[in-house]
């Protein structure tokens, strides 16, 4: 049973307002009990005076400590004595949190409340410091005492109490039970001046009469609460998408666009203005260097330089970082699956002398060893650039090994990393890892696009790649996107707050999608290297390439599109071209093979029952893919 107890200076007018109707007939059921309590009763000044006047001046009186506090430990007693635990208590005030359906139903959870109805002025303020568990508001209003806002607390939770209302679906399909308004109601008569009851609620076909009804709430809450509205139409957006197109970009968290508006909102000064607005805004930057610094283990902060991306800083360490260090050697050393913001950068760079070699990958997608520390030159080598993750396989690239060999052939040598694939959802560690420079894009672990960061070791020499204004210490001008810069430093802490966490979700959602293709296709080819239970460093479990010989992966793509489910074709940078895969190429597949690869790329936001549908959806519109294939195939040679 519920029991709810007010403390108030107006009992009676409390207790009429459950006096009559459903609420009157829960109690007498015996299903809830509402006792209003007055605090004079319990005051000990002779005269029965429960006020006095403010300390320092001002209109009005305030209710005194002594009568609500006795008043409070009466019914605390009388609580104990029952089952000696204290029941949850809530003071009715303006400036508390506002009252909705969703705090009804959280306070509806309590077995026992105690409500203490302030008057005049307010309250003793050591009243509410010492009983009070949570400061309730009816709403952004001043009324004359808390005696109408607590009836309106205890009638709300009475409903919910179960018996009652007749039956639970009366409050779960009301306003704000949910997102949606209520939609209209009609009684007796049909018709009244001449409008009609609507026709489709007298037909007695009950799927019909619920289709109308959510368009009605639809219709209405769009009319009426456009803000609620806007909430709801985003939901069932976020319902109806599979999104499995994270390498490509993340759906920017919510909590990073609270942390955009407040920063645009409070830090507006720049940075580099001598103000306090422009030293409150420098601080904000500060915050987000240190934190990004400590979660890649850089010997400071003052090693990152924020870009506009990974795209700037890939093109920073070849056009900016390495010219600034011509003594160092003429010679880089790439991979054959490095993004196109490396590979073109390092191509752009034979027209002024330098030489490139590409280091060739195994058919697991992974940089060979051998094969690379046989192209290491002793005298030149000045720059290696390696991934970490490939974003179109998710092959994890044996740094390790690649740092161990460099070290040993050509200890001078820069080693730069694109981490862009990994940052938040695999340790990257700077300093354990051995690496000079790496690179950082927001957009790929929900934080903003447009804002990322180059990490440059202390032994790095740097030169700028933009000159201006001399920001980021004179290395990269350009006035900082401090919104965006701190809404990736919030992107960051949450994604590697949960780093090993959604490590094991992705690894087992992964699996749903390697279990159903293995079970419900004969067709397929991995191109992500994995073997479950042996070696769990050959790939990102955030990405899976699985191709479909025979099929194109386009019309894979918009086939699953169809049903809600988002994946890519190769990497989104470079998925427009007409080129096949250059990272499938240079892992030596057949052309069958490449051109039927879609990539499935996940994120801490893919939930089980997503990975399941899509896997699901993948499996079946695969099967008639290839069975309108071998139709196709059959008609074309007359067999
Ligand atoms: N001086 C107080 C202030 O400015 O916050 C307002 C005091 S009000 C006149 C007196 C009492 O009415 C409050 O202590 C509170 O219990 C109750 N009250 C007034 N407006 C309320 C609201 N919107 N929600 C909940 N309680 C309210």
């Amino acid at each position: 049973m519920k029991r709810i107890d007010i403390l108030t200076l107006f009992p009676e007018m409390c207790g009429a307002a459950f006096k009559e109707s459903i609420v009157a007939r829960g109690i007498k059921a015996g299903l809830l009990e509402i006792d209003c309590h007055q605090i004079r009763d319990y005051t000990e000044d002779r005269q029965g005076k429960v006020d006095d006047y403010p300390y320092g001046g001002g209109p009005g009186l305030v209710m005194s400590y002594q009568p609500v506090k006795s008043a409070y430990d009466a019914v605390l007693a009388a609580h104990q004595a029952e089952d000696g635990r204290k029941p949850y208590t809530i003071y009715m005030s303006p400036q508390g949190t506002k009252f909705t359906q969703n705090v009804a139903k959280r306070l509806a959870l309590q077995d026992r409340l105690i409500i203490i109805c302030g008057h005049y002025e307010g309250m003793d303020e050591r009243v509410i410091e010492d009983i009070v568990d949570e400061e309730i508001s009816l709403g952004d209003f001043v009324l004359t005492g808390g005696e109408i806002p607590a009836m309106a607390v205890a009638d709300c939770i009475a409903r919910l109490v179960p018996g009652v209302l007749a039956s639970s679906e009366a409050y779960e399909n009301e306003s704000h039970s949910d997102i949606l308004l209520e939609y209209a109601q009609y009684t007796r008569p049909e018709v009244i001046a001449g409008r009609r009851v609507p026709e489709v609620l007298l037909r007695g076909n009950h799927a019909e009469i619920e289709t109308w009804r959510k368009q009605n709430a639809e219709a209405r809450t769009m009319d009426k609460r456009p803000d609620l509205y806007r909430a709801y139409e985003q939901r069932e957006r976020l319902r109806s998408t599979y999104y499995f197109d994270n390498s490509a970009t993340t759906r920017q968290w919510d909590c990073v666009t609270k942390r955009m508006e407040e920063v645009a909102d409070r830090f507006f000064g720049n940075p580099s203005s001598l103000h306090r607005l422009g030293f409150e805004a420098e601080k904000e930057l500060t915050a987000v260097r240190k934190e990004l610094a400590a979660l890649i283990g850089a010997e400071s902060s003052g090693n990152i330089y924020f870009t506009s991306g990974a795209t700037e800083a890939n093109n920073w360490v070849f056009r900016g970082i390495l010219p600034a260090n011509p003594r160092a050697g003429r010679h880089i050393i790439i991979s054959a699956v490095e993004h196109p913001s490396v590979y073109l950068a390092a191509e752009s760079l034979k027209d002024f002398g330098y030489e490139v070699d590409v280091a060739p990958v195994d058919a697991d997608g992974r940089v060979n060893i051998e094969r690379f520390t046989a192209l290491l030159r002793p005298d030149d080598t000045a720059l290696v650039s390696i991934m970490h993750v490939n974003s179109e396989t998710g092959a994890i690239q044996p740094l390790d090994a690649i740092v161990h060999a460099v070290r040993a052939v050509r200890p001078e040598a820069l080693i730069h990393s694109d981490c862009v694939q990994s940052f938040g959802k695999l340790p990257v560690n700077v300093s354990k890892l051995g690496l000079d420079l790496i690179s950082v894009s927001a957009h790929k672990l929900h934080g903003p696009r447009g804002t990322g960061f180059l990490y440059a070791s202390d032994r790095v020499k740097l030169k700028p790649l933009l000159y201006g204004g001399g920001q980021e210490n004179g290395l990269r001008s350009g006035t900082e996107n401090l919104p965006a810069i701190c809404g990736f430093g919030t992107a960051a802490a949450q994604i590697c707050g949960g780093i090993t966490d959604n490590f094991e979700a992705a690894r087992a959602n992964r699996q749903i999608f390697i279990d159903a293709i293995r079970n419900g296709l004969r067709t397929y080819v991995f191109n992500t290297p994995f073997e479950p239970g042996t070696d769990p460093e050959l790939s990102s479990p955030y990405i899976l390439n699985v191709a479909f010989p025979g099929l194109r992966a386009e019309v894979i793509l918009h086939t699953l599109e169809k049903y809600g489910v988002y994946v890519s074709v190769g990497s989104a940078c470079s998925s427009h071209k007409k080129d096949r895969s250059r990272v499938l190429t240079a892992m030596g597949l057949d052309n069958k093979v490449i051109d039927g690869a879609i990539r499935i790329s996940l994120s801490p936001d893919n939930t089980r029952e997503q990975c399941e549908y899509a896997a699901a959806v993948l499996v079946r519109e695969v099967k008639q893919l290839y069975a309108l294939h071998r139709r196709t195939k059959t008609r074309k040679t007359g067999a």
